[in-house]
């Protein structure tokens, strides 16, 4: 099939670089002139593990293009996803207009039946608006809009894309179910389902998947704020809860909550959408109020273990910038929220992240840029430091050789957001150990 993808940044480029490799042609299309040329230049402009080899394949054999130009790509298209951004606007709720304005865009450009499909996350009813701006310039019968919510998880988005869980469709129309089906095919040999559906379902579902999803974490997260309060180990708890099938072992850890661009995003766009449906939905309100207290709470740990808010002369050192390991996305990452509080105390800071140093610099203010230095080794952001903070559970943390801390910091000091380490261990090797809800070692 002849694919167009209008938008290229993480989903876009993921499922258009995965749909060229399961035989489709497709033209990538994005208004940002230097994205285009970096990707026409054969660079991936994100990291994100595994995307490279496929990419690199899809343009070597002529299935993989990339355009500013939306005319051409349209028009030769059996299929036009839209994978463009909506972040959030005023109130919370989705801003809609670079998905309006392509959809506005495309109705002129339609030539054949052409089945177009919202990969974006856009509220209940988005559907309905893209058809109605595509059919200002179309022919009804030329075209059908259908909802396919992307469940991609950056960091594993090439392996979620190649084998997703399920596939979700939300159309009325039989014939774009079918072809929106047979090329998902490809992608569930291995039994797991595609599910069509009516397109308003669709579209709340991935809302309803991210909401829950963050809920877990946040219940999580109270349960440990709990256990640091009653002398209790989150870990176990995590463990005995857990192994009951109906609760599910993952999304339990503990942390200091989630971030990335789309938990925080599509909570409160949810819950946008229910106050203007006249539905207060009161979860989702504790659920954004606790995970603010939750990114920051590791700098009220640190005001209690020094016994003062004024971190001036103090350097910390900061293991993990983006929002979460595997990825250089920095969206809405705690690193950056508690960055802005220790330097607002006056602390000096030392950053290190795989991935996510350039990515983390871009977006921080001025006033933590001239205060925070950035280094290219995790061991570097050590040196002589007052207390390390380990913000994202990359897998090179997990195992740092324990004299690295002795030798190098000014005091064995961790503040774990993450709970990468064993507290006996910790223990044993003679550091101050503060983590998410389990003892403090001291
Ligand atoms: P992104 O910001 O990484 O990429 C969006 C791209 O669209 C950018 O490259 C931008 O230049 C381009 N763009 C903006 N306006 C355009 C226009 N008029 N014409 C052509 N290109 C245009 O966003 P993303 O993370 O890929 O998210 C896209 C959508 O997918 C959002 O609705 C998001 O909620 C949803 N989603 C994201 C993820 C994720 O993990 N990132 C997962 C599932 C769903």
């Amino acid at each position: 099939m002849k694919i167009a993808v209008i938008g290229t940044g993480y989903v876009g480029l993921v499922s258009g670089t995965c749909f060229a490799d399961s035989g489709n042609y497709v033209t990538c299309v994005d208004i940002d002139e230097q994205k285009v040329e970096q990707l026409r230049d054969g660079e991936v402009p994100i990291y994100e593990p595994g995307l490279e080899a496929i990419f690199s394949r899809g343009i070597r054999e002529g299935r993989l293009t990339f355009t500013t130009k939306m005319k051409k790509a349209v028009k030769e298209a059996d299929i036009v996803f839209l994978c463009l951004p909506t972040p959030p606007g005023g109130d919370g709720q989705a801003d809609l207009s670079a998905v309006m304005k392509v959809a506005g865009q495309l109705g002129s450009l339609l030539e054949d039946y052409t089945v177009i499909v919202n990969k974006s996350t856009v509220p209940v009813g988005t559907g309905d608006r893209v058809h109605e701006a595509v059919a200002d310039n179309a022919d009804e019968q030329l075209f059908d809009v259908v909802s396919n919510p992307e469940f991609l998880r950056e960091g594993a988005a090439v392996d979620d894309f190649m084998y997703p869980e399920r596939v979700v469709i939300g159309t009325e129309s039989e014939r774009a179910a079918e072809i929106m089906t047979t090329l998902y095919e490809p992608f569930v040999r291995s039994g797991n389902p595609i599910i069509v559906m009516d397109r308003r379902s669709s579209e709340l579902t991935k809302y309803a998947a991210n909401a829950m999803l963050a809920t877990k974490i946040t219940f999580m997260n109270e349960i440990a704020n709990i256990c640091e309060r009653v002398g209790a180990n989150v870990d176990n708890v995590r463990r005995g809860v857990g192994t009951d099938s109906r609760i599910g072992k993952r999304f339990l850890f503990a942390g200091i909550g989630y971030g990335g661009s789309c938990f925080p995003k599509d909570v409160q766009a949810i819950h946008y959408t229910a106050g203007q449906n006249g539905y207060d939905f009161k979860i989702l309100d504790s659920v954004m109020k606790v995970n603010e207290a939750q990114k920051v709470s590791i700098v009220d740990k640190m005001e209690k273990y020094y016994g003062t808010d004024d971190f001036e002369g103090k350097t910390f050192g900061m293991w993990g910038l983006s929002f979460k390991p595997e990825t250089d996305d920095i969206r809405e990452a705690p690193a950056l929220y508690i960055a802005e509080e220790l330097v607002k105390r006056g602390a000096k800071l030392i950053g290190y992240d795989p991935e996510a140093i350039g990515t983390f610099r871009q977006a921080t203010s001025q006033a933590v840029l001239d205060k925070m230095e950035f280094v290219h080794d995790q061991q570097d952001a050590l040196e002589d430091i007052d207390a390390l903070i380990i913000c994202t559970e990359w897998n090179e943390f997990r195992r740092p050789t324990v004299d690295r801390f002795q030798d190098h910091m000014k005091q064995p000091v961790i503040f774990d957001g993450r709970n990468l380490y064993d507290l006996d261990r910790a223990r044993k090797a003679g550091i101050t150990y503060i983590s998410v809800g389990r003892p403090a070692v001291n």
